[in-house]
């Protein structure tokens, strides 16, 4: 695999061995349809899968509100002041996420979908190769993507969840709910955990 850019340039929260499992199963899944994350925050996902899109021909659609998750908040622990746009008061990563679009030569091949997960899914209706689940990491937040989002995934198709922590004294417990949840639906069957990052594919 080789990025478009310096991927440690971009500020983010995937590990390197997690962004290349989605490489990988961007390519082996891009050509069952287009590719969809939702929480692309930078971009660094977005990089990783944007690569395997291009390279396949197909598009990423990258849904976020780019207004931060609880833990971005200011106060919070992963608040950044570099992404904190002071006159409006709110978390702002898009001007970053776009910079970072544009050097990865990316912007042909992302679109960028700026708007909470559950507006952008109300009227969707394209059925998906590939997609990514890092958003907001509230049991709501996460029951929404994936009853938004799990159902377009295609036969063949991959459906990937971040930050799964089966121990609770690991981290937060949304993703790996719904995680289980799609496991337990018979829809998928489960691919290796790579880290944190849950695999499924679509039966
Ligand atoms: N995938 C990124 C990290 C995502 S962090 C990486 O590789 O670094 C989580 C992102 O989810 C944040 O940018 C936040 O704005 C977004 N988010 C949280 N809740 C959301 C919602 N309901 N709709 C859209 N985006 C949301
Ligand atoms: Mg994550």
């Amino acid at each position: 695999m080789k990025l478009p850019l310096d991927i440690n340039e971009i500020k983010g929260f995937l590990d390197p061995d997690e962004g290349e499992a989605l490489f990988d199963n961007c390519i082996a899944s891009a050509k069952l349809g287009p590719c969809l994350e939702v929480g692309s925050y930078c971009g660094k996902s977005t990089v990783y899968l944007g690569e395997a899109c291009r390279l396949s021909g197909t598009i990423l659609f990258a849904v976020d509100h780019h207004r931060g998750s609880e833990e971005h908040q200011q106060g919070e622990e992963y608040h950044d002041e570099d992404l904190y746009d002071e006159q409006l008061g709110l978390v702002d990563s898009f001007k970053s996420f776009r910079a970072n679009m544009r050097l990865a030569e990316l912007e042909k091949t992302v679109v960028p979908v700026v708007a909470p997960s559950e507006v952008a899914a109300r009227k969707w209706a394209t059925p998906l190769g590939m997609v990514f689940i890092d958003g907001g990491h509230s049991l709501d937040a996460a029951m929404t993507d994936y009853q938004s989002w799990s159902r377009h995934v295609v036969p063949g198709g991959i459906l990937a969840i971040h930050d799964i922590f089966p121990d609770p004294n690991d981290g937060g417990q949304a993703p790996y709910t719904i995680f289980e949840l799609a496991k337990s639906s018979g829809l998928f069957k489960e691919l290796p955990q790579v880290r944190t990052l849950g695999l499924l594919k679509r039966i």
